[in-house]
Formats: C-alpha cells, sequence, structure tokens
C-alpha cells in the first residue's frame, strides 16, 4: 500500500540527539551560545496574548523585518521577496516540490547536505550527485546540460566541508543552468560573502537561509528563502497555510531584529573556529578551511570511526560522516565549533588518542 519510492528510500538520519545527558555535543553544529533575550520575551508575551487564534499565515512581521535588515546588508528586498519556513528544511521541501516533476531529476555536488537526497527520494524523482574534487571544487558537470534537470541544491558555505563558493562563481553556475539553483546559505552568517545580490539579476536564484545555526535557534523551527517576488507568490501555493506558528514567528521576529546579539555570537564563534583548527592540525588532523561554524578533518591514520567512538566514549560528540566512493576519501569527521572550554576538552581528549 505504500509509494514505491517512499518503500525503497531509507529516510534521513539526522544527527543524534541525545536528551538529558551532559555531553559536549559537537555533532550537529548547534550554536554554543542561547539566542538573543529579546526572543525568549518575545516568545513569553505572543504566549501571554493567546494562542486560540491561527499564526499569520505570511509571517509579516518577521519579513517586515527581515526586509529592513537585508537592506542594510545592501540586499535591496522588499517582504514579498521573503516566504518563511518550519526551519530551513520546511524551505527545501517547498522548493523541491514547486519545481520538480515526475519523472526528472535535480542534481547536488557531492559530498554535501544529505536532506536534498531524501527530498528528491520523497518526491519519487532521480538525483544526481556530482561528485566534487577532492579538494571540494566543483567541476563543470555539475552544469552539463540534461533536459530533465529541474533543480539545483548548492549549500554555500558547504558542509561538510566549510567550503566556499564566491558569488561570482555561484553566478556562473546559474547562468549555465536552465533551472532554478537553491542556494542553502544555512552557515552564511558565518562567511565573509552571501549571494542575496544574484537573486535581484537572475529570477532562478533562491537563496535560503535559517535561524538554526548563527541565531542559536536551532530549537524554534525558522526559516526563510529570498527570491524574485514571482517565484515567491509560486513557493506560496506549495507550502503548508500555517507552516510557521505563533511562537516562532515572535521569535525569529525578535531574533534578526537583535543584530548586534548576532554579531557578538559570530564574533566569539570565528575566533574559536579559529582556535579549534589549529588544534585540530595540532592534533595531526588535515583540516579544510571553513567558513562555516564547524570544522571538516581527516586524520591519516583514517581511524576516524575509533576516533568518533573514543570521543563519545569520552562524553564529546562529534559527527563521523561516511562518503564512500569519493576520490576525496571514505570518510572523516565533522567538529562544530564550541565554547572554549568545549574546544579544550575536546583538543585534551585528541592528544591522548
Ligand atoms: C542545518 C542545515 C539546514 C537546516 O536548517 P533548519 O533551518 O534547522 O531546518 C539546511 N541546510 C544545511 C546545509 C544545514 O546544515
Amino acid at each position: 500500500m505504500f509509494r514505491e519510492s517512499i518503500q525503497q528510500m531509507t529516510g534521513y538520519v539526522p544527527g543524534e540527539q541525545p536528551r538529558g545527558t551532559k555531553l559536549v555535543k559537537l555533532n550537529t553544529n548547534e550554536n554554543p551560545y542561547p539566542p538573543s533575550p529579546k526572543v525568549v520575551a518575545a516568545i513569553r508575551a505572543a504566549a501571554d496574548s493567546g494562542l486560540q487564534r491561527y499564526p499569520d499565515p505570511q509571517a509579516t512581521a518577521f519579513r517586515m523585518r527581515a526586509a529592513e535588515v537585508l537592506k542594510t546588508h545592501n540586499a535591496e528586498i522588499t517582504p514579498d521577496w521573503i516566504l518563511c519556513g518550519n526551519g530551513s528544511d520546511d524551505i527545501l521541501t517547498i522548493v523541491t516540490r514547486t519545481f520538480v516533476d515526475q519523472g526528472k531529476s535535480v542534481r547536488y555536488p557531492w559530498p554535501t547536505y544529505m536532506l536534498y537526497k531524501t527530498l528528491a527520494e520523497i518526491q519519487g524523482v532521480r538525483h544526481e550527485a556530482v561528485p566534487c574534487e577532492p579538494d571540494w571544487t566543483i567541476g563543470y558537470e555539475l552544469t552539463a546540460p540534461s533536459p530533465d534537470l529541474q533543480l539545483v541544491y548548492l549549500a554555500n558555505p558547504n558542509s561538510p566541508s566549510g567550503t566556499l563558493l564566491a558569488p561570482g562563481e555561484v553566478a556562473a553556475i546559474a547562468d549555465a543552468l536552465e533551472c532554478p539553483v537553491l542556494v542553502d546559505e544555512a552557515y552564511v552568517d558565518f562567511a565573509e560573502t552571501n549571494c542575496l545580490d544574484l537573486v535581484r539579476t537572475n529570477e532562478r536564484v533562491l537563496v535560503s537561509r535559517t535561524l538554526s545555526k548563527s541565531y542559536g535557534l536551532a530549537g524554534l523551527r525558522f526559516g526563510y528563502v529570498v527570491a524574485q517576488p514571482d517565484v515567491i507568490a509560486q513557493l506560496a501555493k506549495v507550502k503548508d497555510s500555517y507552516n510557521c506558528d505563533t511562537l516562532s514567528i515572535a521569535g525569529a521576529t525578535a531574533a534578526i531584529d537583535d543584530q548586534a546579539w548576532l554579531a557578538d555570537n559570530v564574533a566569539k564563534v570565528l575566533a574559536e573556529r579559529q582556535r579549534l583548527d589549529a588544534g585540530l592540525q595540532a592534533a595531526g588532523f588535515v583540516t579544510t578551511p571553513s567558513s562555516a561554524n564547524f570544522v571538516w578533518a581527516t586524520h591519516p591514520s583514517g581511524q576516524h570511526q575509533a576516533i568518533y567512538e573514543s570521543l563519545k566514549e569520552s562524553g564529546v560528540l562529534v559527527r563521523w560522516i561516511k562518503h564512500h566512493g569519493w576520490a576525496g576519501g571514505d570518510d572523516g569527521l565533522r567538529f562544530s565549533v564550541g565554547t572554549p572550554e568545549q574546544t579544550d576538552v575536546l583538543l585534551s581528549l585528541l592528544a591522548t588518542c
């Protein structure tokens, strides 16, 4: 009784989210610092004013505030360029359902965020994982013409590598393609450049963002996409009517409003990323320079699983990621940037294992 494509697929496996333990949790790129106190205050106030009514289906308060904030970052957009989602995973689902027909295909550079594959499987469409070079650069195969290609996912910065394509490189990819490109900017607040400008000049470029990482709000579930108003209007038909709830809209609006809190948080994470990278190298790892809040590392011994397990036994959870068959190596470890104290614990364990 199940759809063939659902029965065949394995399903996305999120990183471990252990409950009620005192682990040093460096496996799913959450912010080690809490969100702005104004976020919690806004959620309380929204709860106090009652939850018996449905939320604003368009999350207007957030879109208005976000448009103003993005303008200060030189992106000339208005609220009709923004659509909100229940996390950016919801945005990715909406985008996939809007653009990709049965029998068609999607493409993404690989290794990358594994949800793209899952979304294609749920949609029942073909997915082409285009291998990156061992140094994570993306070849022209990503833009090779294909009549069936209807969507390209491009995580930028990428995960698990933390590597960043410059806006000009993303523009070249978008221009070479006939289908839309979803630039997944989940980690962009930790990077030096972003691709919002491309949305203005190319209607096939969509940029998704999340409050889960840089704003310290993974538990709230709020993301958004920036695209031209004609594109947003089509996406809006596909989303659930009330995909963001009253509390998350209130919290997210307060979060994007507090740019000083964001800047402070990002500065702390960037300083610690530097120390983590240097510490991993001192422990014998080969690291990839990161534009995100994590560092991808491989060890010449190849003993990534053993290192992951040994750290876990000592109470430090990191992400062991496999990509069998990739020319850049079969697996490695991704370390989220934590607090200085968490880095200390990690590095002292690595010195002995
Ligand atoms: C964390 C992450 C997301 C999902 O973010 P949510 O807003 O929490 O759903 C999307 N894309 C990438 C590449 C991520 O790492």
